[in-house]
C-alpha cells in the first residue's frame, strides 16, 4: 500500500521509527472531526493546535557581531 506521507532521512543518522499513537483519533476541538495523524502527538488537528513560537535566546551584542 502506498503511503502518502513524505519521508525523509537525515544523512548520517540512523533511521528511527517515529513514535506512533493510536490511529483513528479525532481532533479534540469540539465540532471538529478531522482525524489526527498517528504521528501527531497533539490532541488536535493542525488547525486547532495552539501556535507556539520558539523563544529566541541571547542578545545580539557587539561581541557577537564582531566575532569570527
Ligand atoms: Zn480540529
Amino acid at each position: 500500500m502506498a503511503d502518502t506521507a513524505i519521508r525523509a532521512a537525515r544523512p548520517g543518522s540512523r533511521i528511527r521509527r517515529p513514535k506512533q499513537y493510536a490511529r483513528g483519533r479525532v481532533c479534540a476541538q469540539e465540532g471538529c472531526d478531522i482525524v489526527v495523524s498517528r504521528y501527531n502527538r497533539a490532541d488536535t488537528c493542525f488547525k486547532h493546535r495552539p501556535v507556539v513560537y520558539p523563544r529566541i535566546r541571547g542578545t545580539f551584542t557587539e561581541e557577537f557581531a564582531t566575532a569570527e
